[in-house]
């Protein structure tokens, strides 16, 4: 068990990490990031598919992995 990324900045954490890769500063990774955690319409797209999840359907989002194996999974019954 780690203490990286802190649980209760944890989002924040793996968005800057990601960000990080594209970015030349962990400053600038971190400062984006948390306009990121910090959109109300960002969050709000999260729970909309992680409802959608917990109901067992489809969230609709094409870069979903989740839906897309459950759909590959599909084709193959
Ligand atoms: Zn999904």
């Amino acid at each position: 068990m780690t203490d990286y990324p802190p649980a209760d900045d944890r989002l924040k954490h793996l968005i800057a990490q990601q960000v990080n890769l594209g970015v030349d500063t962990w400053k600038l990774a971190f400062w984006i990031a948390d306009g990121i955690v910090k959109d109300p319409e960002i969050r709000a797209e999260l729970e909309r598919i992680a409802d959608a999840h917990s109901k067992g359907q489809p969230c609709g989002d094409r870069h979903c992995e989740r839906c897309f194996a459950a759909a590959l999974t599909e084709t193959d019954r």
